[in-house]
């Protein structure tokens, strides 16, 4: 839980700049927030009003208990104020207190941080886009040939006092421009009551200076976990053209890499406007509500927040544990905790901390990359409760077994196939019901046979491994609809496909289970990511069997910074493409080969006429295939490489005769 530390600091601040004991005022005096109160009406907006306990501009504030609301209500009632507002609570807080002392909560947007995982650099191409990036440093160029950079702590203020005036110039100037009517918290009063207060250590101007004059100034505050940094305000001189154009962009820049080299893990960039802070490189957003207890106001009705239950599908000893240890928290912000909890080693740095587990953004991001995969018809009806990271597929494979199967539950597996599902079935002791494809191309779905052997879970390989076949769709579509158990449809290649995904589905069936993987199209075999797309409820089931933290922070940047490139990804699968086509076409011709399948996906089964053979030729030239002649009798796969190395394989082949 955070102390009240920040906000009691702040609080003394407004009081300063209320020019009052108790932070007494009307709405919409209360600078930026008074947009949030809009939809009041006039006459509770012009009442006078008590803040408390925190302020309506700094750190959101810890949910009041009982006591604390009590006191806060009493005080109102002695100063004669009859209207109380607690700013900025988190809505996933225990608000119980505030409800039940007859409080409503009034919208105020969200926190927005930036959470610099890695270089400042790499975190914002990550999240913005190479082309904005290069904009942003152009810009922090050109601000840094005119116009200096300082970094005042407030304990220094009194020796710099044009500093301080300076900063609640812009301030006032701005709130003039602004037209609110509550002109700025921020007085030079204000400032001198922080550098008194208990943030003195921890507040910092910063300033920008072309010449002599201030051109820029911001307030920062040093988090009380020492961890990131709040950006509590920061205000420009709009007569300067270059520092309307560029500073308040080029400021920020610089101060992500301020906090990146002080060893900080974030900023965080204030409450508001969170698209406009999407585009700072924000990506964590906590929704925030003011609190207000006005004459006559009541709640409005809001869409209730609905928790899934987990899914019917979850085995029952699943259905009865919750998600295990600090994973069941993970959409609670942690960014600002004092974090005592985790046994770990407090000497050595970020690294000492657990992975992060907030991974919605990352899931935006990764849902939003393959909505984009060319010819795949555009983006999925999905959100982050939709999608469970994994180590790898084959994780989500283990995982899915694991919590829908109980004793005796059949799997089924539609052979030739990835040998790993029935590999996993086997050792979980699940029986395992073979229901071969069929056709001339190994592609043909028995629908009715799976239907009949009425397993718990079906799993498919589409595009399938090792044949590189697509299934047809309708069949896939009806067994879906038909089958009494779930149905996974592993697309680990299906980026490589012209055919689209299964995505889609799963926002209409609660059975079905999409497979996708990073290893493959991305490129990213080493960061051991996968992605299970499925209902909420099934989700959910997979997390309660999930390792905790399993998903590292190394994989999650490089996940982040590889969706970032999925121009290049696609332009690499289009080269893959072409690769395949021609080794496809060498091989269609060439007298070692009985016969090429037709492929989706990275690789090529090849029938070999001298199979045995063949493959110790192979072997003896240093060249690795995977030899699936078990599978499929008398065949090898050969995965897709760059030109140079299809060219050793065929030559290698030519050895054989
Ligand atoms: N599914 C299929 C069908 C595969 O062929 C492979 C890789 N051989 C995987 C899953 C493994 O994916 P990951 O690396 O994500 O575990």
């Amino acid at each position: 839980m955070r102390t009240p530390v920040e906000t009691e600091a702040l609080q003394e601040a407004l009081c300063a700049a209320l020019g009052a004991e108790a932070p007494v005022a009307p709405l919409t005096r209360l600078g930026a927030d008074a947009r949030a109160f809009a939809a009041l009406d006039a006459a509770t907006r012009a009442r006078p009003t008590l803040v408390g306990p925190g302020t309506p501009y700094g750190p959101s504030t810890p949910a009041p208990a009982a006591p604390a609301v009590d006191a806060l209500v009493r005080r109102a009632e002695a100063l004669g104020v009859d209207q109380v507002l607690v700013p900025g609570v988190r809505r996933d807080e225990d608000t119980r207190a505030l409800r039940d002392a007859g409080f409503v909560p009034v919208d105020a947007g969200a926190e927005c941080v930036v959470r610099l995982k890695g270089e400042v650099d790499d975190v914002l191409r990550a999240r913005l886009g190479g082309a904005r990036l290069r904009d942003l440093r152009r810009r922090e160029r050109a601000v840094a040939r005119e116009v200096t950079w300082e970094r005042i702590p407030l304990t220094a203020l009194g020796d710099r006092p044009w500093a301080r005036d300076a900063c609640a110039d812009l301030h006032r100037r701005r709130a003039e421009r602004e037209g609110g009517s509550g002109g700025t918290p921020y007085t030079a009063e204000a400032l001198d009551a922080l550098a008194r207060g208990p943030l003195e250590d921890r507040a910092a101007l910063c300033v920008r200076r072309r010449g002599g004059a201030v051109v820029h100034a911001g307030l920062v505050v040093t988090a009380r976990n020492g961890r990131g940094l709040h950006l509590l305000t920061q205000a420009a001189d709009h007569d300067d053209p270059v520092a309307r154009h560029n500073l308040h962009l080029a400021s920020l820049y610089r101060l992500f890499h301020h906090a990146r080299d002080a060893g900080l893990a974030w900023v965080h960039l204030g409450r508001g406007d969170a698209e406009g802070a999407r585009r700072l490189g924000a990506d964590l957003f906590v929704p925030l509500d003011h609190w207000l207890r006005a004459p006559g106001l009541t709640e409005r009705p809001r869409e209730p927040a609905v928790e899934p239950g987990v899914s019917e599908y979850a085995s029952p000893p699943v259905a009865s544990v919750p998600v295990p240890g600090p994973a069941r928290f993970r959409n609670r912000p942690r960014f600002d905790l004092l974090d005592l909890s985790g046994n770990t080693n407090p000497f050595l740095g970020p690294e000492t901390l657990y992975p992060e587990l907030d991974t919605r953004e990352l899931a935006r991001a990764y849902l939003d990359a393959i909505g984009k995969v060319p010819g795949h018809g555009g983006a999925y009806p999905l959100g982050p409760g939709n999608a469970l990271f994994t180590s790898g597929a084959v994780d989500a494979v283990m995982l899915l077994l694991t919590a829908l199967a109980s004793p005796r539950d059949r799997v089924c597996v539609t052979p030739p196939t990835f040998e790993l599902y029935a590999h996993f079935a086997r050792v979980l002791r699940l029986p395992v019901v073979e229901v071969p494809l069929q056709g001339a191309d190994l592609d043909e779905l028995d629908v009715e046979g799976i239907l009949a052997a009425d397993p718990r879970v079906a799993l498919l390989c589409d595009p399938n491994n090792p044949v590189g076949t697509r299934l047809d769709p309708e069949r896939v579509r009806e067994l879906v609809t038909r089958a009494r158990g779930v149905v996974v449809i592993d697309e680990a290649y299906v980026e490589f496909s012209a055919e689209p995904s299964y995505a889609r589905l799963v926002a209409e069936h609660g059975n079905l289970i999409v497979l996708r993987t990073l290893s493959k199209a991305w490129g990213l075999a080493s960061a051991r990511c996968g992605v299970a797309l499925a209902g909420p409820g099934l989700v959910d089931a997979l997390r309660r069997v999930q390792v905790p933290f399993g998903f590292t922070d190394a994989s999650q940047h490089a996940v982040r910074a590889r969706l970032a490139e999925a121009r290049r990804v696609f332009a690499s699968v289009r080269a893959v493409h072409a690769e395949r086509e021609r080794l496809a076409a060498a091989l269609t011709g060439h007298p070692a080969v009985e016969r090429v399948f037709p492929s989706e996906a990275n690789f090529l089964l090849v029938r070999l006429h001298k199979h045995e053979r063949a493959m110790d030729q192979l072997r003896a030239a240093g060249l690795m295939v995977a030899d699936v002649g078990h599978l499929v009798p008398g065949t090898c796969r050969v995965s897709v490489g760059r030109r140079r190395a299809n060219d050793a394989f065929l030559a290698a082949l030519s050895d054989v005769l």
